[in-house]
This record gives C-alpha cells, structure tokens and sequence, in this order.
C-alpha cells in the first residue's frame, strides 16, 4: 500500500478524505497546524521548508500521492494570510513533493481549487494571481492586504492555483505524475461555518444557488478525490472537477 501526504487534514475536507485513504489500507502522513504527524504553520517560508522536510523524511524519499487541502475562508480579515496559505502553501509544497512522487508507484496529486475561483472575469490578469504565479509572495501580500476583499482574494488564490496546476500538466505528465484538483461548492465543513457566521458573508453564501437544492459534505470530496488518486482516474491529469452540485454549471453554463 502507498504513502500519501495530506495537508489541511485535521478537519473538514482533508479530514474526510484522509479516512477516505486510509480505508484502502495506505498510510497517511497529515500535515496542519496542530494534531497530525508534521505539524506545521504554511502561511510561512519557515513553515512550509519544515512541512517539505519533516515529511520527505517521514517517508523516506518517496510518495506515492499527495492532496493539499489546507486553506483559509475570506471571511477571517486577514487577507495577507489567506493569500499565503490558500496559494504558497498548496504550490510551494506540490513542487517540493514532485521528485519524491515521481519514485512513487502510480503517483499522483490533488490540489483544492473552488467553483469560485472562475467568478472573477479575466482573473489571471488581476496583480494579485499575476504576483502568485511569479512565486512573489511580499507582492501577493501586499495586494492581498492594500487592493482586495477577503472574498476576493479567496476567488483569486483560487484560480490561481486552478492555473498553477493546469500550467504544471506538460512537466508533471513527463515526471509521470497525475496533478489534478477538485473545485468543491459549498461544503459543510468549519470553514463555511466561518463564513455563514460572518456578517454580510452568510446571507450570500445561504442565497447561492446550488442547483441539486443542497450543499455537499465533505465525504463527497473525499470520494473524487480518492478517485483521482487512484487507478480509476489513470487518464485523468491537468484537470479541474467541480463538486459542487452544479453550481459552475448555472453560473457559466456556456463556458467550460
Ligand atoms: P477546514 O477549515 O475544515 O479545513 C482547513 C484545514 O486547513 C484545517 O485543518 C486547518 O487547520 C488547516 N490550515 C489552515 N491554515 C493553516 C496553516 N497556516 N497551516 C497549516 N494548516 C492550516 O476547511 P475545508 O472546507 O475542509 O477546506 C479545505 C479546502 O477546501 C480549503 O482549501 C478550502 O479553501 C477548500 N474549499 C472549501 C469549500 C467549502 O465550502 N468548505 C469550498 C471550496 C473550496
């Protein structure tokens, strides 16, 4: 059975989908701030080297697969933050990881992307995602803080990574390596939590229009995520899938 690192695993989505994982019988190493086997802040360079070292040495060089789920909500005031975690601390670790996975069996990787993150018209031309993709996190930092809403840097770290992972098909495919990522709706986790208790954030999430008249649990991510993982998804590589009860769908039903 394999080795898999997942970040953000201590609640919510990653938590789910370690279970996920773990029930096929593979061994996972969970990385998040507190509760896991690398505990570690990724919001910081510091953090995200110590993250990158302690697990390639927790599994000795090699892994078979990887999901980053960590992230930041909008709605916590401080965008700065949001900006770090919710895109530095996905790419800077799935790069990190890639010479481990590459001498891994079948590997691949999953990022978490959103169904918002292609709300934001000709989003890769904003500073922000621009200043992500140059890997300039003071400049990512700086927009996030001074030029953004929260919700608006959430959409763009988002597309951002949609990109980072779309732009990485050509040389992970060659590393053989399958990256894809999931764009979950509104899933009932603690993060969406935080958002439906904040003031002028709740009532747009209860108004957003879920076409199958639900929001998703965080099993249902698992359970795509499992499947791109493993040898189900073999053909699928450089791919974003919505989970999200259609949502995408109603919003940009002629865009896809
Ligand atoms: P969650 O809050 O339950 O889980 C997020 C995890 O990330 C937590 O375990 C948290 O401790 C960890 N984390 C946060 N900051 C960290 C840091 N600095 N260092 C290390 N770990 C840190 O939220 P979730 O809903 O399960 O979110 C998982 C992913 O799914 C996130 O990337 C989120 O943006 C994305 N997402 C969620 C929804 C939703 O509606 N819940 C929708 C679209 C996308």
């Amino acid at each position: 059975m394999g080795t898999f690192a997942i970040s953000g695993c201590a609640t919510g989505i990653g938590a789910a989908t370690r279970k996920r994982i773990e029930a096929d019988g593979h061994r996972v190493i969970g990385i998040d701030l507190r509760d896991v086997e690398v505990a570690a802040d990724l919001s910081t360079a510091d953090g995200r080297a110590r993250a990158i070292d302690e697990t390639l040495e927790a599994c000795g060089g090699t892994l078979d697969g990887t999901v980053l789920c960590a992230g930041l909500g909008g709605h916590i005031g401080k965008n700065a933050l949001v900006a770090s975690v919710n895109y530095f601390g996905v790419v800077e670790l799935l790069d990190a990881f890639l010479p481990a996975l590459s001498k891994g069996s079948d590997p691949s990787a999953v990022a978490i992307c959103s169904n918002s993150a292609q709300l934001v018209p000709d989003a890769v031309e904003t500073p922000l995602v621009q200043a992500m993709l140059a890997g300039d996190e003071t400049e990512a930092c700086r927009v996030a803080e001074e030029e953004c809403t929260g919700q608006l840097v959430y959409m763009l770290s988002k597309n951002a990574v949609g990109t980072a992972i779309r732009r990485r098909a050509a040389q992970w495919g060659e590393a053989g390596v399958r990256l894809n990522a999931v764009a979950p709706g509104p899933i009932q986790t603690p993060l969406l939590q935080g958002g439906l208790d904040t003031p002028g954030i709740g009532d747009a999430i209860r108004e957003f229009k879920v076409p199958v008249g639900r929001w998703g649990s965080p099993e249902e991510v698992g359970e795509v995520i499992a499947f791109l993982m493993g040898p189900h998804g073999g053909f699928v590589h450089g791919s974003i899938w919505y989970v999200d009860g259609g949502a995408d769908a109603l919003t940009r039903s002629d865009s896809f």
